[in-house]
């Protein structure tokens, strides 16, 4: 078990902002983690993966949890589907390269997302029509309210758009490990736009055409700080997505309409029509190649620029359109 006080985050946020803890504990086993005094630790209490998906908005005055389980346990039956349980200290896209390199399917549309397997499940990481909750057969997970370890079936996680019941449950449930089954039988999925006419004759194939359009359109966190998508795509009613089409006379909207009749706006193209693409705050900018994401433009952006830029974007939308776009990445 590793604990350090006054503890520097830059390496463990992607937005490589300057911050941090009070205390850092990084743990390498579900009974060191059990074992832990969190009596005894400064408050708040929070676990991150590789904080891919956060802005610390300052110095964390509490404990940032941390786990270094990192195992990959195949269970090899012989069978066409094969069971992998992964320990969530495991780097996403590390166990993806590797299950493509073993010649396995399912887990290649997912390639290059920054981050860690436990984060991963909680988030229902997705991208090319898959979602990790696609693989999934079960959490397990250590309850800090309960001090004990406990699992989670598929079902019981309440996997949705980016959602499940980890992000419900108030920090509530630490993932420890995940059971994914992936498959030895050819199992591509290419019918997001961009990947129809890849070469589809092997996992590893599909990946590196993942991995070519992936960098084409997102900045690389080691080179250019961000945390990918910075707001939600809006879901709004048809009402309003009539007022957005009379705010843009002469253009036509993409937009998609749900099944229960609401329709989902990209929240790109509302920030791109307010004019924001490669607007600057501070050291903070919008992204010139996608304006949904924020970068660290400088390396030395402070999280007040990044905010100002976020209530800048916010309120423009908000004036043209009428429509309130929500942050995808969390607030710390
Ligand atoms: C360039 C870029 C591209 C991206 N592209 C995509 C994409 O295509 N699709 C997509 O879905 N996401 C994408 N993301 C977002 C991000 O990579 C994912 O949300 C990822 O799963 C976050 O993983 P992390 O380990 O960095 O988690 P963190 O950002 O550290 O944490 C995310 C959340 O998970 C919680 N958490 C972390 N570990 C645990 C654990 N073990 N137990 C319980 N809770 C935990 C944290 O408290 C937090 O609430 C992208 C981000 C970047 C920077």
């Amino acid at each position: 078990m590793r604990k350090e006080f006054n503890f520097d985050l830059s390496a463990l946020n992607t937005f490589r902002m300057k911050v941090r803890c009070a205390c850092f504990v990084e743990y390498q086993s579900v009974d060191e983690l059990s074992s832990l005094d969190l009596d005894s630790l400064p408050k708040p209490i929070k676990h991150i993966g590789g904080g891919s998906n956060l802005l610390f908005t300052g110095d964390f005055p509490g404990t940032i949890l941390h786990s270094a389980i990192r195992y990959i346990k195949y269970v090899d039956l012989g069978l066409d589907e094969v069971p992998v349980v992964v320990g969530a200290g495991v780097t996403w896209d590390a166990l993806v390269e590797e299950l493509c390199g073993y010649g396995f399917w399912g887990a290649e549309n997912l390639s290059l997302i920054p981050g860690e397997v436990g984060a991963a499940a909680v988030q229902n990481i997705g991208a090319y029509g898959v979602e990790i909750k696609d693989l999934i057969s079960g959490v397990s997970c250590y309850d800090l309210q309960e001090r004990r370890p406990c699992k989670f079936s598929v079902a019981e996680c309440g996997y949705g758009y980016r959602e499940s019941m980890f992000k419900e449950s108030d920090g509530r449930y630490v993932i420890t490990s995940v059971l994914l089954r992936v498959s030895r039988k050819p199992r591509p999925r290419l019918e997001y736009k961009g990947l129809a006419d890849v070469d589809a004759s092997s996992p590893a194939s599909v990946r590196e055409a993942v991995i070519g359009i992936r960098r084409s359109k997102l900045p690389d966190p080691s080179d250019l700080g961000s945390a990918g998508s910075f707001f939600k795509n809006p879901v709004i009613s048809a009402a309003d997505f009539v007022r957005v089409c009379d705010a843009a006379p002469g253009e036509t909207v993409p937009h998609y309409v749900l099944s229960n009749g609401f329709v989902k706006v990209p929240a790109a193209w509302l920030i791109d029509r307010c004019g924001f693409r490669g607007e600057r705050e501070g050291g903070a900018q919008v992204y010139e190649r996608q304006p949904l994401v924020i970068v660290n433009a400088s390396g030395e952006a402070a999280p007040g620029d990044i905010l100002e830029l976020e209530r800048r974007i916010v309120a423009s939308v908000n004036e043209r359109f009428g429509v309130t776009l929500s942050p995808e990445v969390e607030h710390i």
